[in-house]
């Protein structure tokens, strides 16, 4: 197998099972992250630190891919105008998508 082959596998399958639901994809750049995981094993656990793109669950040992996808949640309107008043500058408006 190529990487390519395990990146379209792994990552693009994942962006296509969820298309047309509102979701991101986080384009990892080795950054740090603080994360909490479940594994399928039942267990909880958490990472603090750079470059998690591979994860082995501490107590069943099953090694994971870290996924890239993120849900878009949908705001209720009290919620909406709870975040338009507390926090206006965390609404972040990108650009679109020069391909679109
Ligand atoms: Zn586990």
């Amino acid at each position: 197998m190529t990487y390519h082959e395990f990146h379209d596998q792994v990552y693009c399958e994942e962006m296509r099972r969820r298309k047309g639901l509102p979701n991101g994809s986080i384009q990892w750049k080795g950054t740090d992250v603080c994360i909490d995981l479940n594994c399928r094993c039942g267990a909880d656990f958490h990472f603090d630190g750079d470059f998690l793109y591979f994860v082995q669950c501490p107590y069943c040992k099953e090694i994971f891919a870290v996924g890239t996808v993120v849900d878009l949640i949908p705001l209720t309107p009290e919620q909406l105008a709870f975040i338009q008043e507390d926090r206006p500058n965390l609404i972040k408006t990108p650009e679109k998508c020069p391909w679109d």
